[in-house]
């Protein structure tokens, strides 16, 4: 793959601080089996967890299975997401057999263009939490366990079977949701010098430096602050590393979305130009060309924050009641059915509706509806749904992990043949300042939405910005409302229902 820079916008984070200079960290990080050891440990856990999910007890609260990803992954992912950034994808043990698999695949190929998009990342979102709900994964170690093994196998052939990281890019529904909120993270790819980049020509960042023959080639690159070039030998060879999985082109990277931080790039750079730099959080989501304005991409990201809502709907008493009414006054008596018809309308239908009908009204109230299409509107406010979005699911997860942060310990203990001991790790952190931490995330990341809303609105309407702000204030205001109004309600505290319920 070749691609000419000269012309194209170099994007750098501001505040230059390189996370790869770390003394020890960095240079674990940037190490040729960095990445390897961190998916190690990862999928060392993957295989306890389908361990105890087919032979050790079928007890939600008592088995790895269902509490480490159910529980404690979920929790502790929205928090290193804000904190770090996207770390999960970067030590993704399904990524090990991915890896296996492209060296196996003599040429694979592309993935269908007509797919190379989000679609099929929503579609699996939506169905990944209708099943949960419908089978109640988080209470059966054994069906988690098979959900587990799914997602191996299917790492595996797809990777096998197409050249680039389709399985991760378009397909896998913990990346997506990992893509969407590691735009609010504090670090991001990005490269040293653009002068270097533009006279580099293998541009290996993303076409690999891994070669079945072993091939040495001469760049001539600038050495950067002076008016000088050198002459810099670039060695290939089957010790090389492959390039980006994702097929983002590091130099002209302006977003965390599809980076899935494996460091590739930094590895397979021949001038060391690229790494990994601390930047203000959030930063591309008020940068209006840092998106690609595809439907696909603004559904997912407004979608993503109504199925947050609906997430938490389905554990709270009045989805139940919603369940009984539907099927005393219209005889729906599956369950299927009826969470059918409550997902999709909520994650579906609403979504799509509410974002199609504020951008309607906007470009109506400020007399702009020959200017900006619906798509083009609609993409230009979707970043504003992602601190929200974060918010909500942050909001979450982050009680049922708090809840019993320590109940890991005795599961892990009785994984391992030993008595768990439950009394000294059920404490919680108490109830109050959950609800205190809940609040403070779900009105922040309302406020901020308003925030890049209105900036939004600004730049697009200017003089009728107030008026074009009005319908996505609505929509944004009712999200923020109903998430509380879900959060104060009694809510099912699952995988650790036997010890607290
Ligand atoms: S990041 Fe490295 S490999 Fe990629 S274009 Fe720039 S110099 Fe070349
Ligand atoms: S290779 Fe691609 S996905 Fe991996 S860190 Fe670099 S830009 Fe991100």
């Amino acid at each position: 793959m070749t691609q000419n820079i000269n012309n194209m916008p170099q994007y750098r984070p501001q505040s230059g601080f390189d996370v790869l200079q770390i003394p020890i960290l960095g240079r674990i990080l940037r190490h040729r089996y960095g990445r390897l050891s961190m998916q190690s440990i990862l999928t060392a856990i993957a295989v306890a967890l389908i361990i105890d999910g087919f032979v050790g007890p079928q007890s939600a609260a008592r088995n790895l299975a269902t509490v480490a990803p159910w529980v404690h992954y979920r929790g502790i992912v929205v928090i290193v997401l804000l904190l770090a950034g996207n770390l999960f994808c970067m030590g993704c043990p399904f990524t090990v057999p991915r890896t296996l698999a492209k060296r196996f695949a003599v040429k694979g190929r592309r993935f269908p263009k007509v797919l190379r998009n989000k679609w099929i990342a929503i579609a699996s979102l939506f169905i990944l939490f209708f099943l949960y709900e419908y089978l109640d994964l988080w209470a059966s170690p054994l069906l988690t366990a098979w959900v587990i093994i799914v997602y191996f196998v299917a790492s595996f052939v797809m990777e096998l079977v197409f050249t680039e990281s389709a399985f991760c890019k378009y397909v896998c529904p913990l990346g997506s949701f990992n893509f969407v909120y590691s735009t609010v993270s504090p670090t991001q790819i990005a490269v040293k010098s653009p002068d270097i980049c533009a006279t580099c020509v293998g541009k290996e960042c993303v076409n690999g430096s891994y070669s079945a023959q072993p091939t040495i080639r001469l760049d001539t690159i600038p050495i950067v602050g002076t008016d000088q070039t050198q002459d810099v030998e670039v060695k290939h060879s089957p010790q090389g590393t492959l390039g980006c999985g994702t097929e983002l082109f590091a130099p002209q990277i302006r977003t965390n979305m599809d980076c899935s931080m494996c460091l590739d790039c930094v590895r397979a750079c021949p001038h060391e130009n690229v790494s990994l730099f601390a930047r203000m959080p959030g930063r591309e989501l008020s940068k209006p060309d840092a998106w690609s304005r595809r439907w696909d991409m603004s559904i997912l990201v407004i979608a993503l924050a109504f199925m947050g809502v609906s997430n938490a709907f389905g554990m709270v008493p009045p989805y139940y009641e919603l369940q009984e009414s539907l099927a005393i006054e219209y005889g729906i008596t599956s369950e299927f059915v009826v969470l059918l018809l409550i997902f999709g309308f909520m994650n579906i239908i609403l979504p799509i509706g509410a974002a199609i009908g504020a951008a309607y009204l906007g470009r109506l109230f400020t007399g702009m509806t020959n200017r900006d299409s619906l798509r083009d509107t609609v993409a230009a406010f979707a970043p504003a749904f992602v601190p929200l979005g974060f918010g909500i699911w942050f909001a979450h997860y982050a009680f049922h992990f708090l809840i019993g942060p320590g109940l890991i310990v005795p599961v892990i203990q009785e994984f391992l043949g030993q008595t768990g001991d439950w009394q000294t790790w059920s404490f919680t952190l108490p109830t109050d300042l959950i609800g205190i931490i809940q609040l403070v995330v779900l009105v922040g990341g309302f406020l901020w939405s308003m925030r890049l809303a209105n900036n939004t609105a600004l730049r697009l309407y200017r003089r009728g910005g107030l008026l074009g702000l009005m319908p996505w204030a609505f929509v944004l205001l009712m999200l923020m409302l109903a998430s509380w109004q879900i959060f104060t309600l009694p809510m099912e505290m699952r995988g650790t229902l036997e010890l607290f319920g």
